[in-house]
């Protein structure tokens, strides 16, 4: 009897909750993804949101959370949600570089991966699609975009403008950020650690260390990321109005 040597196996979609960040902005005293939106944390909402959006009949392969070092109340609702937590670094792509290690351990290893900000609570389970099957069409590095409605100047140190920006090839970017496995850990040890600080996503990593081509999906809204005490109040009515909605699906059954 011959036997073959199996071709290295890979498993499904891995999902990278980054919730390390402070939230200085937002002014709570407390790291951000602690925040409480009607009673319960912005993690909390996050993760009820990723479970969500599995792919229906697999599942998602694995979910890593980072936490602030220290932190045990967000690797309490991580572990309600069956996901590990791990530490966090003092920059979003540190984060990212930690968790991206404990995936590393898994076998088989995923074959792919999305990066998602805690703090982008709302995010409908469409958008996650959107991005899974881009992925799964080929593209090796994916992301959730926006038309930019505001006009954008440039202004100098004095505050004097110096032109304006032609909007209508300027896109704001949102998360989940989905990549080919190999792609992400490739370029991020090409990056090094030395410019942690300027990198604020995953895919631009993709655009400095990779020929691969970044390819757009719609972003959402509701996907926006909750960073000043303002967008806590959008984050409400978004679940008043999906309260709603849901209570208007049963009362129709119902009738
Ligand atoms: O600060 P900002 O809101 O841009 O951070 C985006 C996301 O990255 C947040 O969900 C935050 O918790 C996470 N983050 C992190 N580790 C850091 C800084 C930010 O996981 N050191």
């Amino acid at each position: 009897m011959t036997t073959t040597a199996n071709p290295p196996s890979r498993g499904g979609f891995a999902v990278v909750v980054v919730a390390a960040g402070s939230g200085t902005r937002l002014g709570a005293g407390i790291p951000k993804a602690l925040v409480e939106i009607d009673g319960r944390t912005i993690l909390d909402h996050c993760l009820a949101g990723v479970a969500a959006a599995a792919p229906e009949g697999t599942g998602w392969q694995s979910v890593v959370v980072t936490v602030p070092a220290g932190d045990t109340e967000l690797t309490r609702v991580a572990a309600a949600h069956g996901a590990l937590a791990v530490d966090g670094g003092n920059t979003r792509v540190a984060s990212v570089r930690n968790a991206l290690e404990a995936l590393a351990d898994r076998s088989p290893a995923p074959r792919a991966v999305l990066v998602h900000d805690a703090a982008r609570c709302l995010t409908p389970a469409g958008v996650f699609g959107a991005v899974r099957a881009a992925l799964e069409t080929g593209h090796g590095a994916v992301i959730p975009v926006l038309p930019v409605v505001d006009t954008i100047r440039q202004v100098d140190e004095d505050g004097d403008c110096h032109g304006t920006v032609d909007r209508s090839h300027l896109r704001a970017v949102q998360t989940p950020q989905g990549f080919d496995w190999d792609l992400l850990r490739e370029v991020n040890r090409a990056a090094g650690t030395a410019h942690d600080e300027l990198i604020t996503d995953d895919a631009s990593l993709v655009e400095q260390f990779s020929d691969v081509p970044v390819h757009t999906v719609a972003g959402d809204e509701e996907s926006l990321k909750i960073t000043r005490p303002m967008d806590l109040l959008l984050a409400r009515a978004i679940l008043a109005a999906r309260a709603q909605h849901q209570n208007q699906i049963q009362n129709q059954e119902t009738a």
